[in-house]
């Protein structure tokens, strides 16, 4: 935290209000964008100024809706930018626009859900508006004097460190999906719509987008979002054993994953990695059988409402913060479990 004696420069109390800088994904918004209004909704309360979104694509009858959904989830202003240029997204037009917004309505405090598409735009905005940018941030509060702190881990997850960034306008930070709880929904709740003219000439773009795919059956998808997720680690001794948690996730319509060694042991694809380098989860209920719960495993997980840890180590670090522990063998007991749920 520095300079945080200095008067802040004149020019800063310009920067006023919350953004959240919304993703669409196949039409529609995505959920970390609403887990991040409903951040937001706390900070922008807490500093007394409005929350606002912004919408970019090249649809504006879906951006509409994306609007009105925005508005149902907390915001009380939606920015909207309409441009054909902008139907897929590319770092360098969508990069532009929002820099653009951003320079003309100058919010204090811009927030990005940490998925591919917002880290990579988020990189580049703060690039462009030579600002402070706090990555993949597990919480965020706002101080008297304004200032955004962020905490996220570092040292390879063993701490948390919080950022202020009181220095610089906008504040930015990525919040990863899954971390911050899904607000409630308000329905019919209305707001104002400010529309942008975003100012792109095609011809001038490099990025030309020459095909699309459609990533929308990827059967992992899901593991981030899934109400039951069962995982292994390395205690299930082989990947012979880790079709035990695949029977299981079966039986209960659940997901599957695995902590980290199990991706370099070749035992599971990386998508299906839990933890601070791979998913982060927030399940009702989340089965760890034969995981010791590392700090790095434990970041991904701890906002799952019901955690059942299976360890046949009493001292194992996931009984510290596992709701429900089963000292025993997981190689036993997995199956056990997937028979006595299979009977019901
Ligand atoms: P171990 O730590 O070896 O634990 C195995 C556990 O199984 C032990 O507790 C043991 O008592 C128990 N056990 C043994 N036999 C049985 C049995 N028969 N039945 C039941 N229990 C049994 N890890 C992640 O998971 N996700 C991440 O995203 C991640 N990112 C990382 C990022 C960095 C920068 C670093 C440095 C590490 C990261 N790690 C991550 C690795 C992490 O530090 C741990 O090494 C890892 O989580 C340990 O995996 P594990 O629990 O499967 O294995």
């Amino acid at each position: 935290r520095a300079n945080t004696k200095k008067e802040l420069p004149e020019h800063f109390k310009a920067y006023k209000h919350v953004w959240v800088a919304v993703e669409i994904e196949h039409g529609s918004v995505h959920s970390v964008s609403f887990e991040l209004l409903g951040e937001g909704r706390k900070l922008a309360d807490k500093r007394g100024v409005e929350l606002a979104a912004v919408l970019m694509g090249d649809d504006r009858e879906a951006l509409g809706q994306a609007a009105q959904d925005c508005f149902e989830y907390g915001a009380d202003c939606v920015y909207i930018a309409c441009d054909p240029a902008l139907k897929h997204y590319r770092n360098e037009t969508s990069t532009q626009v929002l820099t653009d917004i951003v320079n003309t309505y100058q919010p204090e405090i811009l927030l990005l859900g940490a998925t591919n598409l917002g880290r990579d735009l988020a990189g580049s905005v703060a690039t462009t508006l030579k600002t402070g940018l706090t990555a993949d941030s597990t919480e965020l509060a706002i101080d008297e004097d304004g200032s955004l702190a962020a905490t996220r881990p570092t040292f390879g997850g063993s701490l948390l460190c919080t950022i202020f960034t009181l220095n610089f306008r906008p504040q930015m930070a990525t919040v990863r999906p899954r971390v911050m709880a899904m607000p409630e929904r308000e329905e019919g709740r209305s707001g104002r719509i400010v529309e942008f003219a975003p100012n792109i000439v095609e011809d001038d773009v490099v990025t030309k987008v020459l095909d699309f795919i459609d990533d929308r059956d990827s059967d992992t998808a899901a593991l981030p979002y899934a109400d039951v997720v069962v995982a292994g680690g390395l205690g299930l001794g082989s990947v012979e054993n880790f079709q035990l948690v695949k029977e299981l996730a079966a039986v209960l319509g659940a997901e599957y994953g695995g902590s980290r060694p199990l991706v370099q042991k070749d035992w599971i694809t990386s998508d299906r990695q839990i933890g601070q380098t791979g998913k982060t989860i927030r399940p009702r209920l989340y089965i760890a059988a034969g995981i010791s719960g590392a700090i790095q495993h434990r970041v991904g997980v701890e906002g799952a409402d019901l955690i059942l840890a299976i360890n046949t180590d009493p001292n194992a670090p996931i009984f510290e913060f596992a709701h429900l522990g089963i000292v025993a063998d997981a190689v036993t007991l997995l199956p056990a479990l997937t028979q006595a749920f299979a009977r019901r």
